[in-house]
C-alpha cells in the first residue's frame, strides 16, 4: 500500500459534476443511486464513504437512494448482516424509504436473461473445472485458450444450463460463461463466468436455486431493472466496466445505467477489508463487530463517536479518482470537533491517589458549583460535593518531579477544579515503597479556587470526593494495528498488544453515573466517554471515544 496524496477536487467533486451535467441536459429527470452491500460481514468506515456518496447525491439532486443486498453468495451471507446493516446505515442518518431491494428478487428475471444470451450464441456451459478455467485464462501478457466446450450447439447449452439450474449437477461441475472474447486485452472480457452450480440455502429463496449468479451478471442487470441512473463503485471495478456495458447492451434491460468508479477509503492504521475484519472477530482478536477498536460502524457507534463525525469527515476527506491513504488523525478531528461542541463536561479520576486535607474539618462537606460546558451557558451547572478526604489522578503528582512539572509534589501548591487551592505535605507509602495517599493542606481563603492575595499556581486538577464519587470501570483504546500501514495477508503479527487498557478502579461524579444514555461526555483533562452496554448497575463501564487533542492541554480553565 502506498501513500499518495488524494488528487485535487475539481467542483464539488466529478460524480456530482456529472450527476448536475446530466440534470442539466435532461438526460435523466431524476438521479438515482444505490449502495449494494454483500450482507457478508458489517460496514465498516470505507462503507459510509460510499453511504454518504449515494445518499448524500440522492438527497442533495432530490433523487433517490436504493439499499440494494448483493445477495448472490448465501455460502457467505448472513441474516445477522442484513440487519446490522440496515441498522448501521440508519443510524449514519440516510434513509431509503421504501426502496430496499436484494438481488435476489431479481434471480428469476436473470436467469431468463441468461437463456437469452445463450440463444443468441453470447453464452455457453463449459464443463471446465475452475482450476482448468483460470489456467486458460491467459494473463496480461499472453492470450487465453477457448475452452473445448466454446462451440456447443445452443439446444445443447439451454439443455445443461436448464439442468444446472435443476440441480442435476454437483458444485463446480459446470458453469455458465458469456462468449466474448479470450484474446480481449481485458481479462475481464475473456468469457468471465455468470453462473456457477452452489447447492446452499439461501437466507432468502431457501433451496430454491442450485445456481447463482456472478456479481458482474447480477450487478448491472440489478441496476437496470431498478432504473439506477448513476452506478457509483471503486475503483477496482473500473476494468469491469467494459463488462458491465456488454452485459447491458447484450440484453432487453429497461434501463441502460451508467458505472462510475471513485477512490475507496484506506485509513492509516486500519484495514478495512472485510475478510481481515472477519477474521478478527472469529480468531478471538476483537471481541465482536462491535469491539470499540473496530473500524465497524457497530465499532464506532460503541465507541462514542457520533454519526455528524463520520459524515463530517467523508466530507472532509472529498471523492477522487486517485487511490489514497488517508491519515487516522482526520477522523479523529472529526470526532474531537463534533464532540467539543456537544459533549457536557464532568470529572472522573481515571487512576486515583487518595488525597487527605488535613487542616480541612472531619465530617464537613461542602457542595460545589460546576459548569457543565464553558461555551454553552444554556448547558447550566451542577453541584459536587467537596470533603476531606479526595481523589486526585496518580499521574498528578510526583515525589520527585522534573523542572517543568507543576502539578502537585511535596510543598507545591495547585488549584484544585472550581474549589480551592491546596499544597502538599506529606508522603505516605506502603511496605513496598509505592506512594499510597498525601496529606495535604487547604487555603480556605481560595474558595472557588482564587486567592485574594493573587497569587498564582501553575496547575489546575480535577478531582473527587472519596465517599461521594462512584466506582467505574474505564476502558482506554489504542490503535488496534502498530503500524501506519498494516499487511492485510498476515495482519496478526501487526496488532498491537497494547490496544485495549482496562481501568477497574476508576471514581466518577454521580452525575456521570446518572446519564443512563450514549450520550458523550468529557471528562475533564482526560478525553471523551461514553457508557458502555456492558454496564450494570452496580458498575458502570465508560469507553473513552478518544482523548483530548493536545496532551499539553493540561491546565483546564485556560485555553482548550
Ligand atoms: P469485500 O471486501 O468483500 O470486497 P466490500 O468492502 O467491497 O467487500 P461490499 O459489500 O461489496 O463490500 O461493499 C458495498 C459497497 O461499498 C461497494 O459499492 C463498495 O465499492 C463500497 N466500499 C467498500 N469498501 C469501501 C471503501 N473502503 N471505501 C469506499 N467504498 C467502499
Ligand atoms: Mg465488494
Amino acid at each position: 500500500m502506498t501513500v499518495e496524496l488524494a488528487a485535487a477536487e475539481v467542483g464539488r467533486d466529478f460524480i456530482r459534476d456529472i450527476v448536475q451535467a446530466d440534470l442539466n441536459s435532461h438526460k435523466h429527470s431524476q438521479v438515482v443511486t444505490r449502495f449494494p452491500p454483500e450482507p457478508n460481514g458489517y460496514l465498516h468506515i470505507g462503507h459510509a464513504k460510499s453511504i454518504a456518496l449515494n445518499f448524500g447525491i440522492a438527497q442533495e439532486f432530490s433523487g433517490r437512494c436504493h439499499l440494494r443486498f448483493d445477495d448472490t453468495n448465501p455460502t457467505r451471507e448472513e441474516q445477522e448482516y442484513i440487519d446490522s446493516i440496515q441498522a448501521d446505515v440508519r443510524w449514519l442518518g440516510y434513509d431509503w424509504g421504501t426502496d430496499l431491494f436484494y438481488a435476489s428478487d431479481y434471480f428469476e428475471r436473470l436467469y431468463g436473461w441468461a437463456e437469452d444470451l445463450i440463444r443468441a450464441g453470447h453464452a455457453y456451459v463449459d464443463d471446465q473445472s475452475q482450476d482448468q478455467i483460470r489456467a486458460s485464462r491467459g494473463t496480461l501478457t499472453e492470450p487465453g485458450k477457448n475452452s473445448p466446450f466454446r462451440e456447443r450447439s445452443v439446444d445443447e447449452n439451454l439443455d445443461l444450463f436448464r439442468r444446472m439450474k435443476a440441480g442435476e449437477f454437483p458444485n463446480g461441475a459446470r458453469v455458465l460463461r458469456a462468449k466474448i472474447d479470450m484474446s480481449s486485452g481485458n481479462i475481464n472480457l475473456r468469457d468471465p463466468v455468470l453462473y456457477r452450480i452452489l447447492h446452499a440455502t439461501h437466507p432468502r429463496t431457501g433451496d430454491t436455486w442450485s445456481i447463482y449468479p456472478s456479481y458482474d451478471y447480477a450487478h448491472g442487470q440489478s441496476d437496470a431493472i431498478e432504473g439506477i441512473t448513476h452506478s457509483i463503485c471503486t475503483l477496482e471495478f473500473e476494468d469491469h466496466r467494459p463488462l458491465y456495458e456488454w452485459l447491458l447492451d447484450k440484453l432487453p434491460v429497461p434501463s441502460k445505467p451508467r458505472q462510475y468508479e471513485f477512490a475507496r477509503l484506506n485509513l492509516t492504521y486500519t484495514l478495512l477489508s472485510k475478510r481481515v475484519l472477519t477474521e478478527l472477530v472469529r480468531g478471538g482478536h476483537v471481541a465482536g463487530w462491535d469491539d470499540p477498536r473496530m473500524p465497524t460502524i457497530a465499532g464506532l457507534k460503541r465507541r462514542g463517536v457520533p454519526p455528524a463525525a463520520i459524515r463530517e469527515f467523508v466530507k472532509r476527506i472529498g471523492v477522487a479518482k486517485a487511490n489514497s491513504v488517508v491519515d487516522v488523525g482526520m477522523l479523529e478531528f472529526s470526532i474531537r470537533e463534533v464532540l467539543n461542541k456537544s459533549a457536557l463536561r464532568r470529572m472522573a479520576v481515571l487512576r486515583p491517589l487518595k488525597v487527605l486535607i488535613e487542616n480541612y474539618p472531619e465530617g464537613q462537606v461542602e457542595e460545589i458549583e460546576a459548569v457543565n460546558h464553558p461555551d454553552d451557558p444554556s448547558a447550566g451547572t451542577r453541584k459536587i460535593k467537596f470533603g476531606r478526604e479526595l481523589y486526585i489522578e496518580r499521574d498528578d503528582f510526583m515525589e520527585n518531579p522534573p523542572k517543568k512539572f507543576f502539578r502537585l509534589s511535596p510543598g507545591n501548591e495547585v488549584r484544585l477544579r472550581y474549589a480551592y487551592f491546596i499544597t502538599c505535605r506529606e508522603v505516605v507509602k506502603n511496605a513496598a515503597g509505592e506512594v499510597i495517599e498525601l496529606r495535604c493542606t487547604y487555603d480556605p481563603a481560595t474558595k472557588g479556587g482564587n486567592a485574594p492575595d493573587g497569587r498564582k499556581v501553575k496547575a489546575t486538577m480535577h478531582w473527587l470526593s472519596a465517599s461521594h464519587s462512584v466506582p467505574a470501570e474505564i476502558r482506554l483504546y489504542n490503535q488496534l494495528f502498530v503500524k501506519p500501514a498494516p499487511d492485510a495477508a498476515n495482519f496478526a503479527a501487526d496488532l498491537n498488544p497494547q490496544s485495549l487498557e482496562i481501568l477497574t478502579d476508576a471514581r466518577i461524579e454521580p452525575a456521570i453515573a446518572e446519564v443512563n444514555s450514549s450520550d458523550v461526555m468529557q471528562f475533564e483533562r482526560q478525553g471523551y466517554f461514553v457508557r458502555d452496554p456492558d454496564s450494570t448497575p452496580e458498575r458502570p463501564v465508560f469507553n473513552r471515544t478518544i482523548g483530548l487533542r493536545d496532551t499539553f492541554a493540561k491546565e483546564v480553565g485556560g485555553k482548550s
